[in-house]
């Protein structure tokens, strides 16, 4: 059965008093409904926001001091280390550190991402339980259906829904999913402030995308496995990284100019940013990351296509001359 859409604002008080759900910006049935699955998938309390970086903000303007110290994982997803940076002005610090080993000390949140987007290291998650300071998971990559973060000690889960729990690039949401009850009603509490909870369509697209989310997951992992195969043994391709699991792959070849040409030369792939969705894309991530990415970094993520088409677009895209 599908789960009724209610795109109310407001609800009528009974008796005078206001019920469960009295006004859209804090919470609504739609919205509390995906909330109770992704707090299931994760195993925890999940939080719906208006986007990954909606709730990466929240996260650390509602549970930091200002002047706090975020470790965050070096090579992780670019834009949270732009967060970051534009939150400086607020005194909000942050120091990269090597995800695969122990946290630095000092600092007052660890941020680590699993896998890690687009350089695909795993975080060593009991490293960073034993330390002192509240740890968060972005794991946007690998999805519940590959990690469940709270049960290797991690406090927090972050995941992009825009990304595979969504699953078919039309809608943009973030999900916090919190081990602790009091962490969650302090930033439902700032949510609810600051006015930055997903809208009830959203949450209602995100619903049917749950409904398949194991389903996709396993698909993509299955037919990146196969590519990443042959990507390795072909010729062009120099470095090629994963996890051993997911849909996200990212590989070098030569340089820049080599890199154009594969990322314009597939003719099934899309050459568009984000991943997770339904349709293969792949991109060069030098454009927006400048020099902390390899120029002949591209990064894939494979959709639900049939492995031998995906597998023959990038054979011919590979080996296209200038
Ligand atoms: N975390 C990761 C790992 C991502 O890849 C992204 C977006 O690409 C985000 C967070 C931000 O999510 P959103 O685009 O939904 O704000």
């Amino acid at each position: 059965m599908a789960f009724p859409l209610d795109r109310s604002t407001t609800w009528a008080y009974a008796a005078g008093e206001p019920g469960e759900f009295s006004y859209a910006r804090t919470s609504s049935p739609t919205v509390a409904e995906a909330e109770r699955q992704l707090g299931e998938l994760d195993g925890g309390t999940a939080l719906l926001f208006a986007s990954g970086m909606a709730a990466a903000a929240a996260v650390v303007l509602a549970l930091l001091e200002p002047g706090a110290t975020v470790a965050l994982a070096d090579g992780a997803y670019y834009g949270t280390g732009v967060l970051f940076d534009e939150l400086a002005r607020w005194g909000l610090r942050h120091v990269e550190f090597d995800q695969t080993g122990p946290p630095p000390g000092d600092v007052q949140l660890v941020w680590l991402e699993a896998p890690s987007n687009p350089f695909l290291t795993m975080p060593d998650l009991e490293a960073a339980a034993s330390h002192p300071a509240r740890v968060l998971v972005d794991a946007t990559a690998a999805s519940p259906v590959h990690l469940r973060p709270l049960e290797h000690g991690s406090d927090l889960v972050l995941h992009s829904a825009t990304k595979a729990l969504g699953g078919h690039s039309d809608l943009l949401a973030g999900v916090v999913v919190c081990r602790d009850e009091a962490i969650a009603e302090r930033l439902r509490l700032f949510r609810g402030r600051t006015g930055s909870i997903a809208a009830p369509d959203v949450a209602w697209l995100l619903l049917r995308g749950l409904a398949t989310l194991e389903l996709r997951v396993e698909r993509q992992t299955r037919t990146a496995r196969e590519l990443v195969e042959r990507l390795r043994a072909h010729p062009r391709v120099e470095v090629v990284r994963y996890p051993g699991f997911g849909g996200l792959v990212s590989f070098d070849v030569a340089d820049g100019e080599t890199a154009r040409r594969v990322e314009t030369g597939t003719r099934t792939i899309v050459n568009a940013t984000s991943l997770g969705g339904t349709q293969t894309t792949i991109e060069s991530r030098h454009r927006w990351e400048g020099d902390r990415c390899p120029p002949g970094l591209l990064r894939l993520s494979v959709g639900l296509e049939d492995a031998a088409l995906l597998w023959s677009d990038l054979e011919r895209a590979l080996d296209l001359d200038s």
